[in-house]
């Protein structure tokens, strides 16, 4: 599967601007990471993926045929999470993913609804009202209709809040076993969450692409613009953003990101967080 978005755009009627010029391509198999700050225009790009939306300019084009052409075999070989999520509350795990089954026209549904309940750690509570659920069990239910069926692409818009860190684990290596032969798009501001199984990163701001490549480009674009330094040992310097503080024995640790390190920092090697903050700082990265 390939999805080529060409030069998209999005004004809401309020006159809002979430997504300006956006040009990407997304190949099978990938398990892209779509990171960006609050407000940054990850919702929307994933609203306009799965025609939830229609762009105010721009294409998007599934396997070279335009995605308005093709939104209904899209949708059958899709699997969607939004942030907000509408479970039935009245109705157990099973019944509610057999009735997503259902509405997917999935025909064997009872295998598809064992797997994703399997994937998802949900056996226990298969037979349990969706009300009586915790937080993290319903993203995970929220997660199992989004596999259900083995769709070829997967979007999730924030899967892992609400998880615990060893459940946001699980995820993570669940996510990179279903990337194996799709596209899983992953939208997050967590950046652990992308670290260690994205092969590709999508960095957006106000609506515009800043980054797009592997994390170790964006790692190694940030070279030389982070490091370290002793409070004591700060002058009066601008144009860098501390990033952390540590209290030490010794004093306090700060870590700086800066287009130039001040004279009194040790440059260290970026984290992907590092790289990131970076990134964002500099309005992009070519
Ligand atoms: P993210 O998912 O990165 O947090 P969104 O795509 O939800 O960002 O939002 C991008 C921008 O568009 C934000 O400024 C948001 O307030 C605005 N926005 C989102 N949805 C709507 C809408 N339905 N009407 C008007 N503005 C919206």
């Amino acid at each position: 599967m390939q999805i080529s978005i060409d030069h998209l755009s999005m004004t809401y009627p309020t006159g809002k601007q979430a997504l300006q010029d956006v040009t990407l391509s997304l190949e099978s198999p990938s398990l892209v990471g779509l990171l960006g700050p609050n407000g940054a225009g990850k919702s929307t790009l994933m609203k306009l993926l799965v025609a939830g939306l229609l762009p105010t300019s721009g294409s998007i084009q599934v396997d070279r045929r335009p995605l308005l052409q093709c939104e209904r075999e899209l949708k059958a070989k899709l699997g969607y999470l939004p942030q907000t999520f509408g479970l039935y509350e009245e109705l157990t795990v099973w019944q509610f993913l057999d009735y997503m089954a259902a509405l997917k026209g999935i025909e064997d549904s009872t295998g598809a609804i064992a797997r994703a309940i399997r994937d998802t750690n949900l056996e226990e509570k298969k037979k349990c009202r969706i009300r009586s659920l915790s937080g993290g069990q319903r993203q995970r239910v929220g997660i199992a209709q989004a596999i259900l069926g083995d769709p070829s692409f997967l979007i999730f818009d924030e899967p892992t809040v609400g998880l615990d860190p060893e459940e946001r684990i699980n995820f993570r290596n669940l996510f990179s076993r279903i990337a194996q032969d799709k596209i899983v798009l992953l939208s997050t501001h967590i950046i652990e969450d992308v670290q260690s199984v994205c092969n590709q990163l999508i960095v957006i701001d106000k609506g515009r692409i800043l980054f797009t490549g592997a994390p170790a480009r964006l790692i190694q674009a940030a070279q030389g613009h982070v490091g370290v330094f002793e409070e004591a040992d700060r002058r009066e310097e601008e144009g860098f953003s501390v990033t952390a503080r540590v209290n030490t024995s010794c004093g306090v640790s700060c870590r700086v990101v800066a287009v130039q390190l001040p004279p009194f920092a040790q440059p260290v090697e970026p984290t992907l967080e590092d790289a990131y903050m970076y990134c964002v700082a500099q309005g992009g990265i070519r």
